[in-house]
């Protein structure tokens, strides 16, 4: 397995609706497990494809925080919401592509998703709670949107000029 690089915002291929994937092939199953090595190493609870640069539907997470508990990798891929709850509730969210910035999202407390698994078989599944607000989070970078974008103008902009701050002071010499 091999970590990939995270693309820091901002960088076009966040702003990218990615692609729905085809067959599930080895080289989708390699991509879902280097995503899962990545998010696990930097470390996150989900990932999706643009923020490696793969500009396809493809997400991973592991919601799994107690302390010893087995973990939970999932793969989706093509995961689509089928149906969202009218409760809302409220998370401060983070993002592996806007590090050490966070902010409180409010999104429907449960979601269905509908997805394909490794093995190319529909899947279906009731999220709520840190896994509902991490499906969601991690579906809307596939639809080129970023939690910042639930901001008001002026903090997403705050936030945005951190980033380019950060972005020239790693690419320095
Ligand atoms: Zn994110």
């Amino acid at each position: 397995m091999t970590i990939r690089p995270i693309l820091i915002h901002p960088d076009p291929r966040l702003k990218t609706v990615a692609s729905p994937v085809g067959d599930i092939t080895d080289e989708l199953r390699q991509l879902g497990r280097d995503m899962l090595e990545t998010m696990y190493d930097a470390p996150g609870i989900g990932l999706a494809a643009p923020q490696i640069g793969v500009l396809s539907r493809v997400l991973v997470m592991d919601c799994i925080k107690e302390e010893g508990a087995a973990p939970r990798p999932m793969i989706l891929f093509n995961p689509e919401i089928t149906w969202s709850s009218e409760d809302v509730s409220t998370y401060e969210e983070g993002c592996l592509s806007i590090p050490d910035q966070y902010a409180e999202v409010d999104r429907p407390a449960e979601v269905e998703v509908r997805w394909i698994d490794e093995n190319g078989a529909p899947r279906e599944e009731h999220f709520k709670g840190l896994w509902a607000t991490c499906v969601q989070h991690e579906i809307d970078h596939l639809n080129g949107k970023l939690f910042i974008d639930y901001l008001k103008p002026m903090r997403r902009q705050m936030i945005t000029r951190k980033m380019q701050k950060l972005k020239r002071e790693r690419t320095r010499p």
